[in-house]
């Protein structure tokens, strides 16, 4: 099962991705990164795509 992991130290909070999400699986947790809801997340990479720091992945979890 593919799902989207973020690396919070990387993440620099621009909310891009959770504009993007089909599944709105993404929230930006008090203003600081990305957090992903992993049962909403379908894996589809478009976070990815997205994300203009590289801080967020699809990965076989
Ligand atoms: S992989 Fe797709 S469904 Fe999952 S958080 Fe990213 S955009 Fe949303
Ligand atoms: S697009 Fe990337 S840098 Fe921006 S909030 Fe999402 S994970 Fe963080």
């Amino acid at each position: 099962m593919r799902k989207a992991v973020n690396d919070i130290n990387r993440c620099v909070a621009c909310g891009v991705c959770a504009g993007e999400c089909p599944r709105e699986a993404i929230s930006i947790y008090k203003g600081c990164y990305a957090v992903i809801d992993t049962a909403k997340c379908v894996g589809c990479g478009i976070c990815q795509r997205a994300c203009p720091a590289g801080s967020v992945k699809v990965e076989e979890v």
